[in-house]
């Protein structure tokens, strides 16, 4: 889907003259990638009214101007798909709140389940996990195994076989002793089927949940609606955890689930690790889909992170100017900032192969690029890079001084120009800084 769409985009930079046509060209595209994304088709057609609505031909100005709002006009519905609008559920302190997880075999349910009750476990609450999956050999071990870890009081059992006989044990047992959010891990199948509905509502009548989680597979694509739609059928949804979103999946299925369901996506997991999951974000989100990096989740790291150190970055992103300086900051901040294929994959213009190159290798690159970058003077750092293409010779000096070939400093401006579009594309760094604030 977002290559789809992104392609798109990209034949509205290769237009030169943009107009009502045009947009009708590039909105059929964008309306059939959705549908073949099965999403729902009311959902299409108004996300094409609206952007029909937004662009006024008469009162924008240049070309390049046209080209941004439409761009800006199709990135905010995509927003609007992804995030309904609603308050995301809170528990309330003083009670018990009782959370359930529903969702298909594999689908992430037991392993979320963990991160979610150490995310609050963190902020002080009092929690504790249920496990009322009695169809998946091992699961309660599982669950068991995922607790004591995070150290995360757990019920569960190895002779009862009743789910919801567990669940009701279980809450009745953590109740008294004065647990405020107690969250059930109920089992799946590999296909949505009465028996698992079936099993699902007999534990929700014995739990009386307050609130249900709904857990997706990130990486299920077509599937997602029909699969969202089905569990919205047979329990009150109030939140969606989409999970796998660490991988090659950009989660074009966030916009069927959220539509079949009314409800927000509360997170995504991003790996298989406790400290995987990250609070779910419309914006950084939707760039990610349309393959633009997540742009967002970067600026935060950056912003967690001692800013002084990295003041290069924040000003060249602030002035809308990428230097060559930019990129050799921003390779050093990855090699600093942990899991490097997990931070890759967040950074805009570095390509699917060095992002899955794996550790060892990866860091080998960025290593070499640093090196190359080293052996420039202080001009050539701050500049553009075309003194390079103005003047060659410094190709070789650098080379020389850096013991690479030439090829590979060729290769490293390549990559610079590819960081330095996708700032360009996306509007000048301003824009982005001021719409991150503008999100939070
Ligand atoms: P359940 O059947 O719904 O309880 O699913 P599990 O929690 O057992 O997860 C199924 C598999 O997916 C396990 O191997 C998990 O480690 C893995 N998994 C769950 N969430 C994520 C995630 O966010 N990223 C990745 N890469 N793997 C995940
Ligand atoms: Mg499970």
């Amino acid at each position: 889907l977002g290559r789809k769409i992104n392609g798109a985009l990209k034949s509205l930079t290769a237009e030169s003259v943009i107009d009502e046509k045009v947009l009708d060209d590039i909105l059929r595209e964008v309306c059939a990638a959705l549908l073949e994304s099965d999403v729902n088709v009311r959902l299409v057609q108004n996300l094409r009214k609206n952007i029909k609505q937004i662009v006024d031909f008469e009162e924008l100005g240049g070309v390049v101007n046209k080209r941004r709002q439409i761009q800006k006009a199709i990135f905010d519905e995509l927003c609007r798909l992804v995030d309904p609008g609603v308050e995301p559920y809170k528990p309330k302190k003083g009670k018990a709140n009782v959370i359930m997880f529903v969702g298909l075999q594999g689908a992430g349910k037991t392993t979320t389940c963990t991160k979610l009750a150490h995310h609050y476990q963190r902020k002080g609450w009092k929690v504790c996990l249920i496990a009322a999956d009695t169809y998946r050999a091992g699961a309660f071990d599982q669950l068991k195994q995922n607790a004591t870890k995070a150290k995360i009081p757990y019920y569960g059992s190895y002779t009862e076989n009743d789910p919801a006989v567990l669940a009701k044990e279980g809450i009745e047992k953590f109740k008294k002793e004065g647990f405020e959010i107690i969250i059930v891990d109920t089992s799946g199948r590999h296909k949505q089927e009465a028996a698992l509905f079936e099993e699902m509502k007999q534990i929700a009548d014995a739990a009386n949940p307050d609130h249900y989680i709904f857990v997706m597979d990130g990486t299920i694509g077509q599937a997602a609606d029909g699969q969202a739609r089905a569990f919205k059928d047979a329990v009150p949804i109030g939140s969606i955890i989409m999970t796998k979103l660490d991988g090659h999946a950009k989660g074009g299925g966030a916009i069927s689930a959220v539509a079949a369901t009314g409800s927000p996506i509360i997170f995504i997991g991003t790996g298989e690790h406790i400290h995987d999951l990250d609070p779910f974000k419309a914006k950084p989100f939707v760039s990610k889909m349309l393959g633009m990096g997540d742009l967002g989740g970067l600026m935060e790291t950056v912003k967690d992170m001692n800013i002084d150190k990295n003041s290069n970055i924040m000003k060249t992103l602030e002035s809308g100017v990428f230097t060559i300086r930019a990129m050799r900051d921003q390779l050093a901040m990855i090699s600093s900032m942990g899991p490097l294929s997990k931070v890759m994959s967040m950074m805009p213009g570095i390509p699917p192969e060095m992002a899955a190159m794996g550790e060892k290798e990866g860091g080998a690159r960025m290593k070499k690029m640093t090196c190359m970058m080293d052996s420039m003077t202080d001009a050539e750092l701050d500049s553009d890079a075309k003194c390079f293409t103005l003047q060659p010779t410094r190709i070789y000096r650098v080379a020389k001084g850096s013991g690479a070939t030439v090829r590979e400093i060729e290769e490293m401006l390549m990559q610079f120009q590819k960081f330095a579009e996708v700032i360009k594309t996306m509007g000048g760094s301003k824009g982005l800084l001021a719409n991150m604030q503008k999100a939070q």
